[in-house]
């Protein structure tokens, strides 16, 4: 509930503007429920128009896509890139290629990164981008030729000090690759530092493929330890099995947990013996053929596959981790993951639960929930280690970026739950990821004047 008059106003306002952008006004929403006793211990900030200013983007820059396809015809996409706040850093956050990338869900997902980024303890501002093209059944060269369609466009708005895209859903290590190419063909110059989630050949970091997994993976750790429990024999019910859900799904088996159920855009899979072993490896195969269909998993090993559903209220495991995207979770999921009797709620994806359905949640007594925007951070924080990297020109060991990365996520994890302590609230690990992110970028803001 928004109770504070001055964040109420803040609101109300956004949402008139903004009607059109559903997913934007819900991040917002859910942050400003969380920060109302910060705001209300900094009266200041109200003077300031620091609320007014931290939801409106510093600038959004929208560009037309035209490429040519196998066929000699032109095709047209529209691509964006959203600067949301650079107060802390330069803009940071991913680039989504997916035919439901639309301005709203870019500020969304760039809002969210704003506090994310500040929770890595990083110097990164948040921001996003992307189109609405879908790289689906689109061949090499055809790729090739949009990504280097779109950063014509872009090349001259980003840089390692000014705005540093990287992945998101549609955009892996290849895309990456074509759009680094044309940025250097471009401005001739080095500055490899521009993009993050490089190939290992021109600059990327060891773990960044696997980050974002292996870092929600370490923050379940932490829940884990906070409630006296620990991950060995703990069973995992994932969504999506991407570059996130493959990542948990390889670090929980190496700590002795397991994935027993995972769901794919044509169903679920229930696999009590976990995806662990060559069946990893499977993952990637059957991916790499058709990212559509988890189905031949169950043909290969034998096991249930359930069609059209997800598993969102299954009994037999521990922790559910919904990995694949946006109001994957809404109020009918909520309801029967409640009454499942399962303890742990741990958000993967970039808000990936409706606000109803997360509040829902979170009023459980039995259940401990957690927020993407902590549990996913591992990723954009190794985003950050690569940066860090490319700018002192050294690589470093696979060994020594997990040890930061498993560092930051129980960094984040502390400071989430202090921060919730400080304001009187318990252990609620979705305010104090909110209230831990923002009171940095505040701060920052607050000092650096009007603008
Ligand atoms: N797209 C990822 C995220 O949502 C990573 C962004 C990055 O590495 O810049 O945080």
């Amino acid at each position: 509930m928004l109770t504070n008059e001055y964040l109420k106003r803040v609101y109300d306002g956004l949402a008139q503007r903004n009607a059109n952008e559903p997913e934007f006004l819900q991040a917002v929403r859910e942050v400003l429920e969380s920060i109302q006793p910060v705001v209300e211990k900094h009266p200041e900030y109200e003077k300031a128009g620091l609320i007014e200013r931290l939801v409106e983007p510093e600038r959004i820059i929208t560009f037309r896509v035209p490429w040519v396809d196998d066929q000699g015809k032109v095709q047209v996409n529209r691509g964006y890139r959203v600067q949301f706040n650079s107060a802390i850093g330069p803009y940071k956050g991913g680039l989504r290629f997916h035919p439901s990338v639309n301005q709203g869900i870019l500020k969304f997902l760039g809002f969210e990164q704003t506090f994310k980024n500040s929770l890595t303890t990083l110097p990164m501002g948040g921001g996003k981008g992307g189109s609405d093209f879908d790289p689906h059944g689109k061949s090499d060269m055809e790729v090739m030729r949009f990504c280097q369609s779109f950063m014509t466009a872009l090349y001259r708005y980003i840089g390692p000090d000014i705005d540093v895209p990287a992945g998101d859903m549609g955009v892996g290590g290849r895309e990456i690759g074509y759009l680094y190419g044309q940025y250097r063909r471009l401005k001739g110059v080095w500055e490899n530092g521009v993009l993050t989630g490089k190939g290992m050949s021109y600059g990327g970091s060891l773990i960044r493929p696997e980050a974002t997994g292996y870092g929600a993976v370490y923050y379940l750790q932490e829940v884990l330890k906070h409630e006296n429990d620990t991950i060995e024999g703990k069973r995992l019910a994932i969504s999506g099995y991407g570059n996130v859900g493959w990542g948990i799904m390889k670090k929980a088996a190496e700590l002795g947990a397991k994935v027993t159920y995972f769901a794919g855009p044509d169903g679920y899979i229930h696999d009590p013996d976990g995806v662990v072993g060559e069946k990893l490896d499977f993952i990637l195969e059957m991916r790499a053929k058709d990212p559509m269909h988890c189905k031949p998993y169950a043909d290969k090993y034998g096991v249930e596959f359930v069609p059209g559903e997800k598993c969102w209220g299954v009994k037999d495991v521990d922790v559910y981790m919904p990995a694949a995207t946006q109001n994957d979770v809404r109020m009918e999921s909520a309801e029967k993951i409640a009454a499942s009797g399962v303890k742990y709620y741990i958000e993967v994806a970039n808000m990936p639960t409706t606000n109803d359905a997360l509040n829902y949640l979170r009023a459980q007594k039995h259940m401990v929930v957690a927020p993407s925007k902590a549990v996913n951070a591992g990723g954009v924080g190794v985003s950050g280690l690569e940066m860090s990297q490319n700018s002192e020109r050294l690589v470093w060991t696979a060994e020594e970026v997990d040890a930061q990365l498993h560092k930051m996520m129980k960094n984040i994890h502390k400071v989430s739950a202090e921060a919730a302590e400080e304001y009187g609230l318990g252990y609620d690990l979705v305010a104090g990821a909110n209230i831990a992110g923002f009171k940095k970028v505040a701060q920052a803001m607050y000092e650096q004047g009007v603008f």
